[in-house]
C-alpha cells in the first residue's frame, strides 16, 4: 500500500489528509504528524482577545481524524529528508511514497529586543489568556497594535483586532486611543491604492491611527523605538516577525526567500514526490507581491497536493491545480464584516478587491469555522 506522510496538522495538513482519504480510502496509508493536540481557526484569537468567545470553543482534537483512517501521531518532528520522502519523528525514520510539508510559519518574537518582556503576543494562543486579561483590566490610555515584521499571517487580522477592541472599549466606557503600526507601506499592500485608501479611511472613522513604514528596532517599558521615532503605549499588542519553522533550516527545502518556493499551481517542491502547502511556502504573484498567508489558501493547496498524489498513485495524469481564488473575512464592528478577495494568481495582475461590509459576510465568517470543524471532525 502507498504511504503519504504529512508534516503538520493545521489547515493545509488536515485538508490534505481528509482529501486523500476521500479519494483513496483504505488504499492509502496517511500518517499525519503534529505536536499540537488540537486544530483551531486563526481568527479565534481575535474573538478571545476581546472576550467575545473562548479559544476552547473552537478547538477540535486532531486525533479524531483517526475516525476516517488517518494515522495521527502527536510528536515533534526531529528532521526532514526530502530526497528520501522521509522524516525522523521521535527517533523513528518514516519513509513514504509522497511527502507533504504543511508546517506553517514560526513566530519569532526573539527577533525584536524587548518583545517578550513588554508586548502581548496576540498571534500566540498560549499568550492570548494573558492578553485577554490585560484588555479586560484596561482602564484607559494608549493601545498600540504593532506589526513587527512581514510577511505575517492573515494581513487584515491586526486591523480587525483594533476595530473590535475599539468597539469593546467604547461599550465599556473606557477612554482608549488605538493605533496600528506596520513595516509595510500600506495597511493591505495586496489591494490597489484606491481600495487601500478606502480601508484606511474606515480605520480613521473608527478613530484608529495607522502608521505605515515603521519598522521597530526594540521595545522598552512604555515605548516602541524606531529608527527616527518612538511611539508610547500603555498597552502593547504585538504581531511578532514570522519565519519558516527552524526544523526546515538544514532540510534543503528552503529557497532564497527563506520559505519553501513551490510551483504555485501544483504545490510541488524541487524534490520529486515532495509537496509543500500553506504558510510555509512563498508564492510570488504576477505583481511581485507574495500570496497572503491564509488558512483558506493552505486548505486549497492541501487539497491540490492530495488530488495530485491520488492521481499519481492511480496511474493517472494529475490535472487538479491550485486556483489562488478566495479571500479573508475582516470584521468591521457592529456585527458586520467585509472580504478581501479575488483571483490572486491571475495574469498579468492579481485581481483583488475589498467588498462592502454586511451582516451576511459576518455570518459567512462564522460559517467558515463551523463548516471546517464539521467537515473535518464531524
Ligand atoms: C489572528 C489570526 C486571524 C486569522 N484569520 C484568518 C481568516 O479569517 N481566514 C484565513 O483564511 N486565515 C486566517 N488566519 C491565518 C491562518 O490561521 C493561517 O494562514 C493558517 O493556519 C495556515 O495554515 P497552515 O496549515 O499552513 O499552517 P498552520 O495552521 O500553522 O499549521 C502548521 C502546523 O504544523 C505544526 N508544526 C510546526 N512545526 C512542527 C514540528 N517541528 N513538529 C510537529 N509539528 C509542527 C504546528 O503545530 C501546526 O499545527 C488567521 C491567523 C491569525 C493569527
Amino acid at each position: 500500500m502507498k504511504r503519504v506522510l504529512i508534516l503538520g496538522g493545521g489547515f493545509g495538513g488536515i485538508a490534505a489528509a481528509h482529501r486523500l482519504k476521500q479519494k483513496l480510502g483504505s488504499e492509502v496509508e496517511v500518517i499525519l504528524v503534529d505536536r499540537r493536540p488540537y486544530f483551531m481557526v486563526g481568527f479565534r484569537k481575535s474573538w478571545a482577545l476581546v472576550g467575545e468567545s473562548p479559544l476552547e470553543a473552537g478547538q477540535k482534537p486532531i486525533g479524531s481524524l483517526s475516525k476516517i483512517g488517518v494515522d495521527v501521531r502527536r510528536a515533534t518532528i526531529d528532521a526532514i529528508h526530502p530526497q528520501e520522502k522521509a522524516a525522523t519523528i521521535n527517533g523513528e525514520r518514516i519513509q513514504a511514497d509522497a511527502l507533504i510539508v504543511a508546517l506553517g510559519s514560526e513566530l519569532f518574537p526573539q527577533a525584536v529586543e524587548g518583545f517578550k518582556e513588554h508586548a502581548f503576543n496576540v498571534y500566540d494562543p498560549e499568550d492570548i489568556p494573558r492578553a485577554e486579561k490585560a484588555v479586560a483590566d484596561f482602564k484607559g490610555g494608549r493601545v498600540v497594535i504593532g506589526i513587527f515584521g512581514a510577511p505575517y499571517k492573515c494581513s487584515p487580522a491586526p486591523y480587525e483586532m483594533a476595530i473590535l477592541l475599539n468597539e469593546k472599549f467604547k461599550a465599556r466606557g473606557v477612554k482608549a486611543t488605538l493605533e496600528v503600526f506596520s513595516p509595510q507601506p500600506k495597511s493591505l499592500p495586496i489591494l490597489e491604492q484606491e481600495s487601500c485608501d478606502s480601508f484606511e479611511s474606515r480605520l480613521e472613522e473608527h478613530a484608529i491611527k495607522f502608521h505605515p513604514n515603521l519598522k521597530a528596532k526594540s521595545i522598552e517599558a512604555g515605548r516602541v523605538i524606531f529608527e527616527n521615532k518612538q511611539i508610547e503605549y500603555d498597552l502593547l499588542l504585538g504581531v511578532p516577525p514570522h519565519k519558516a519553522p527552524t526544523i526546515l533550516k538544514d532540510s534543503g527545502l528552503l529557497g532564497a526567500s527563506g520559505w519553501i518556493e513551490i510551483n504555485p499551481r501544483t504545490t510541488e517542491t524541487s524534490f520529486d514526490g515532495v509537496y509543500a502547502v500553506g504558510d510555509v511556502t512563498q508564492v510570488i504573484l504576477a505583481n511581485k507581491k507574495p500570496l497572503p498567508k491564509a488558512g483558506l489558501f493552505a486548505e486549497l493547496m492541501g487539497e491540490t497536493a492530495a488530488e495530485r498524489i491520488a492521481s499519481v498513485f492511480s496511474g493517472e495524469t494529475p490535472e487538479v491545480t491550485f486556483s489562488g481564488e478566495g479571500g479573508c473575512y475582516l470584521e468591521v464592528g457592529n456585527g458586520q464584516a467585509l472580504m478581501v478577495k479575488g483571483s490572486f494568481l491571475a495574469e498579468p495582475e492579481p485581481i483583488v478587491s475589498l467588498t462592502s461590509s454586511s451582516k451576511q459576510y459576518f455570518n459567512e465568517k462564522i460559517k467558515f469555522e463551523t463548516d471546517r470543524l464539521e467537515k473535518w471532525f464531524g
